[in-house]
């Protein structure tokens, strides 16, 4: 941990006694590294705002759910600058992620765990809670319980942790996978287990794409097949970005793509998800489609064409596509 003075996390409150210290940062903010919640910055408007006073304070769901995405930020390698702006879309927005996806991140957490050292996880309800997502410390233990009574994770040594007489004695088991639970892990890591959300690739800040994506494209697939569509913008948290993404990738349901600009980075994007074997559609303006088309490999691919003056056509064609992609049924007229 940093060297700093010791307080309460204004995030996570300390709680099941985390350590946290505050230091100045350069920019007008505070700099936090918490036990739990890891390295995150709150510039003084927002730490004012909403940590110290009454009237802005957070339920404790946007507190969990906050420590969770501040701790995921930090395990990508950066630490975000919480500012009023950002804290204004996150309570918009604050979510957990669901009791699947926590089993997920838990089984993810022990197989690393033995995959870079051999040994077993020793579960810790303070710093682990916040890490797979879940509300408190009981919730978190009731998960352990149940992925224990599955058969995915088994205790497999126990542990003695304080080795002088003035530690209190703590005999804690670790944590290894079942094979169900190695199967479970391997199926994550190659992009099989999706959850309910869809990915997009595309160049930002095009006006005109930017407004279709938001009033047309997103509406219509929830509308349509009850799922959300999100972009980086959605989960951006400072951190390795390349990571944020592949990690969004994985766990979406399918993975569109936006060629209008031949933005490279979304060709990369939708080679990474074929590659995973991810439901890739591709989406293209018609007036650049009909003038220089997308690049020659995507040719044979499934693209929608899709114009600002007529979003109807997109919508029919987009859902009627993903449906098709996702094995959905359409609902009885
Ligand atoms: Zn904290």
């Amino acid at each position: 941990m940093r060297a700093g003075t010791a307080v309460k996390c204004p995030v996570c409150s300390s709680a099941n006694g985390v350590r946290c210290v505050e230091s100045q940062a350069l920019r007008d903010s505070t700099r936090f590294d918490c036990e739990a919640c890891g390295e995150f910055e709150i510039s003084r408007h927002a730490l004012v705002t909403y940590f110290k006073s009454q009237s802005g304070s957070l339920t404790t769901f946007q507190r969990a759910a906050l420590s969770h995405l501040l701790n995921s930020a930090s395990q990508a390698g950066g630490g975000p600058m919480i500012s009023m702006d950002w804290m204004e879309r996150f309570v918009g927005n604050a979510r957990l992620p669901s009791p699947p996806k926590q089993a997920t991140n838990l089984i993810r957490l022990i197989g690393n765990r033995f995959i870079e050292t051999g040994e077993g996880y020793v579960l810790d309800s303070a710093t682990d809670t916040p890490r797979v997502g879940a509300l408190n410390a009981n919730m978190f233990s009731q998960l352990c319980k149940e992925l224990e009574a599955r058969n995915l994770i088994q205790a497999i040594e126990y542990k003695i942790e304080g080795d002088s007489c003035d530690d209190i004695m703590q005999f804690r088991s670790s944590y290894g996978l079942t094979l169900d639970g190695w199967e479970r892990y391997e199926a994550e890591q190659s992009g099989r287990v999706a959850g309910r959300n869809g990915f997009i690739a595309m160049k930002f800040g095009d006006e005109i794409l930017d407004l279709f994506l938001k009033e047309t494209i997103k509406p219509a697939i929830k509308d349509g097949i009850g799922y959300d569509l999100v972009d980086l913008r959605d989960v951006s948290r400072a951190g390795v970005i390349d990571n944020i993404m592949r990690e969004q990738i994985r766990d979406a349901a399918f993975v569109l793509v936006d060629l209008t600009h031949d933005n490279s980075g979304a060709y990369w994007e939708a080679g990474y998800a074929e590659g995973l074997g991810k439901p890739v559609v591709y989406l293209c303006e018609r007036a650049k489609f009909d003038n220089a088309k997308t690049h020659f490999d995507t040719n044979h691919c499934t693209t929608v064409l899709w114009s600002a003056e007529n979003p109807k056509d997109l919508r029919f064609e987009l859902i009627a596509t993903l449906r098709r992609s996702l094995n959905l049924f359409a609902p009885a007229s």
